[in-house]
């Protein structure tokens, strides 16, 4: 067994979900502290080296080890006979006027997703995919609409991360970063990919990564109940609920996982969640996309604030942004206004999203990949619209 074998073998690097290459290659940009250290304890080096590599990779942004002078040039030339740093493929980029970035991306293995920086004051925030697709099918999804091929890699996840800060050049201070914000809610359910998922996320918040402050590193899930128990067994992030919807009924037709992990469970995680990390200071974002005439009414908004009168929450209302075929309008903007004011009567933090780099079709919403499609849903979405249009 080679000496990369071995690594690939170990717990550590399982866990770490190592990306392969056809040549047995390890991706280390996809390994977290833990894995990298074990990495280099498998190639017969001090553990001290994973760090000095995670910052070489994540501070510095380089992957280039002849680059890599603080090692020695034997290790330099074994490193590029056993790994390799192998980000995505950036095949298409647009920058908005208002500063917002949109990336597409290239899978070695297959794929393409969108990757989408959206600046505001001092926060940078990045919204980052999990998964090619998804398999869940919200109804007022575009992503939903495209189907699902498969599950991103750590190194997939990570590597849109090490895209976008290097998108703007060398930093100096680890305080000017440019990336100050992750959310996981770009293509895909990010609890269905956990392993690769947690993996990620790690490698955001550590020291030696991008130390991203946990309160800054978001997932928002759709309600995949068991997962988030799991969660917060692992690690310490903030969460997002895709929650759409007062009640079950409409919940099921607009989420439709939610017929499977109905509201009456979902709601009790949420708690098990913040009572996990015992800060009375913390709260679940609920985000609510507003469709007009759907989900938008007086008494949606009133419904809203009973369901939620006993978790601790802020609310978020994103006004919809339509796609080609969508069944739905955006609310109006006074119909918006009209609920945000319920919900801060009732006592509620609740925000409008406002809606960025509509120049580049990067609002929230309107993310496409390019999905080899397993489950035939995109195909069914294409002939629906050109019935629709005939
Ligand atoms: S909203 Fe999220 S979970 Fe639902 S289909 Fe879209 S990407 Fe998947």
């Amino acid at each position: 067994m080679s000496v990369v074998n071995s690594v690939i073998n170990s717990a550590d690097a399982e866990k770490a979900n190592v990306a392969k290459t056809g040549a047995e290659k390890v991706n280390l940009l996809g390994l977290d502290s833990e894995a990298m250290e074990a990495f280099f304890l498998g190639i017969g080096e001090k553990a001290f080296r994973g760090n000095q590599m995670m910052k070489w990779i994540h501070h510095l942004g380089h992957s280039d080890f002849s680059l890599m002078t603080n090692f020695s040039k034997s290790l330099r030339t074994h490193l590029a006979e056993v790994a390799e740093i192998r980000p995505p493929k950036v095949v298409h980029k647009e920058y908005s006027k208002d500063g917002t970035r949109k990336w597409v991306l290239e899978f070695t293995s297959g794929g393409r997703v969108e990757t989408v920086f959206i600046p505001d004051k001092k926060r940078g925030t990045l919204c980052v995919s999990s998964q090619i697709g998804c398999s869940l099918d919200c109804t007022f999804c575009s992503t939903g609409k495209q189907g699902f091929q498969r599950d991103l890699t750590s190194a997939e996840i990570i590597g849109q991360v090490w895209i976008a800060q290097n998108s703007f050049g060398p930093i100096e201070n680890a305080g000017d970063r440019p990336v100050t914000n992750v959310v996981m809610m770009g293509m895909g359910e990010p609890l269905l990919n956990f392993d690769n998922v947690v993996t990620a996320m790690k490698i955001m918040l550590a020291d030696f990564g991008y130390g991203i402050s946990k309160r800054r590193v978001t997932l928002s899930t759709s309600g995949v109940v068991p997962a988030i128990d799991r969660l917060s067994d692992q690690i310490d992030v903030s969460l997002a609920i895709s929650l759409h919807a007062p009640n079950n009924a409409l919940r099921n037709q607009l989420v439709p996982i939610n017929r499977k992990f109905p509201l009456e469970e979902l709601l009790p995680a949420c708690q098990r969640f913040l009572e996990k990390f015992e800060s009375n200071r913390r709260r679940i974002t609920m985000e609510y996309v507003m469709l007009s005439g759907v989900n938008d009414s007086i008494e949606h908004a009133r419904e809203l604030a009973e369901l939620l009168r006993d978790v601790p929450v802020k609310i978020n209302l994103i006004p919809f942004n339509p796609f080609p075929g969508s069944e739905y309008r955006r609310s109006s903007n006074n119909a918006i206004r009209r609920f945000q004011a319920y919900l801060q009567d009732a006592g509620y933090i609740a925000t409008v999203r406002s809606t960025r780099g509509d120049d580049i079709d990067a609002a929230c919403g309107q993310l496409v990949g390019q999905v080899n499609d397993r489950t035939k849903r995109s195909e069914r979405w294409q002939n629906k619209i050109q019935v629709d249009n005939q």
